[in-house]
């Protein structure tokens, strides 16, 4: 067993050559050496003192439903919060760790009577992964909601508060610290009625199933919206429904998604990406811009 092995091993699981493909929604991406699961807190302290003193490339990665990796192989360790699934609820506040499925939460919380997190429904995500994106649909987002952040960073845990972590439209402070890893965040919900929650979440999941290709590998939208017009309306304008490189394919259902229709390479998507780019920029003088992240290009 080689020494890495044996180390991380203390800390947590440890695997190792794991394709990044089974670790993303779109099912794209080479092997990372190490994949590390840390047990609890201790565990992921002493698992990044070893990662930073031996300056060994890390990413933490949530469901991986917002990635776009390479085909190349990443020497590196990939940091996964499977384990911290804890949460409680404390009056109308609910604590969640950060990697707890958004979607189980939001039915914890309808069934606690707590309204506020019915729009993450249907978003395949982790809780880190939508604090880190402040992910959001139908008009909310989940800055909203969010009253603290606990986080690691230089070596400590410490709690940030809401307006620390400079949320805008699918951004945070988290993206300009991508070393920074956020343990569990406090969220502030309103109480209300079981069945109007459920109502509504019936809504919008029947929205979604009818309007995303969900049977179908992808990371979401892949643009973010322009400030006066939907990226899909310009991607529908040139004409790009269904338009295929290789086997990534812009969906005939939601032309804001790119589907994997089979064994999409990383390259074949983000040459479709660029070819929208420029074909929208030509048209409508809009430079489109990515709301999927590449990793390990
Ligand atoms: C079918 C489908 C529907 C979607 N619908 C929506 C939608 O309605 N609205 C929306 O906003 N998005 C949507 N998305 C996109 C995606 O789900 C979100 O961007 C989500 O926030 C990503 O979460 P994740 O846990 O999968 O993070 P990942 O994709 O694993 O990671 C995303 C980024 O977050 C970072 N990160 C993750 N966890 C941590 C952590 N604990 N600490 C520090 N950094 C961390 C990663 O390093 C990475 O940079 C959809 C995706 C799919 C596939």
């Amino acid at each position: 067993m080689s020494e890495l092995l044996e180390l991380f091993s203390e800390f947590g699981t440890v695997e190792t050559d794991v394709p990044l493909s089974k670790m993303t929604t779109l099912r794209i991406g080479g092997c990372a050496s190490y994949v590390v699961y840390p047990e609890n807190t201790l565990g992921l302290d002493a698992l990044m003192h070893v990662i930073l003193e031996r300056g060994i490339p890390y990413k933490v990665i949530g469901k991986g439903s917002n990635l776009l990796c390479s085909d190349r192989r990443f020497d590196g360790v990939i940091i996964r919060l499977d384990r911290f699934d804890d949460f409680f609820f404390m009056n109308d506040a609910l604590v969640a760790q950060a990697g707890c499925s958004i979607i189980a939460l939001s039915y914890q919380a309808m069934k606690n009577g707590l309204s506020g997190l019915e729009f993450a429904s249907g978003i395949p995500a982790t809780v880190g992964g939508v604090t880190f994106m402040n992910a959001g649909a139908y008009r909310s987002s989940v800055s909203e909601i969010i009253d603290g952040v606990f986080i690691y960073r230089d070596g400590r845990y410490e709690w940030l508060d809401n307006k620390d972590c400079r949320f805008g439209y699918r951004s945070s402070i988290f993206q300009s610290h991508p070393d920074w890893i956020i343990v569990a965040v406090r969220f502030l919900l309103k109480k209300s009625e079981v069945n109007e929650i459920r109502e509504l979440m019936d809504s919008r999941r029947e929205r979604r199933m009818k309007s995303q290709p969900l049977n179908m590998p992808s990371a979401g939208s892949v643009f973010r919206n322009p400030d006066d017009i939907p990226a899909w309306k310009l991607i529908e304008g040139i004409g790009y429904r269904g338009r295929r490189i290789g086997d990534a394919m812009v969906s005939d259902k939601h032309v804001n998604f790119i589907v994997n229709a089979g064994n999409a390479r990383a390259e074949d998507f983000l040459e479709l990406v660029n070819e929208i780019k420029d074909q929208v920029e030509e048209k409508y003088h809009v430079r489109l811009h990515m709301e999927v992240e590449r990793f390990n290009w």
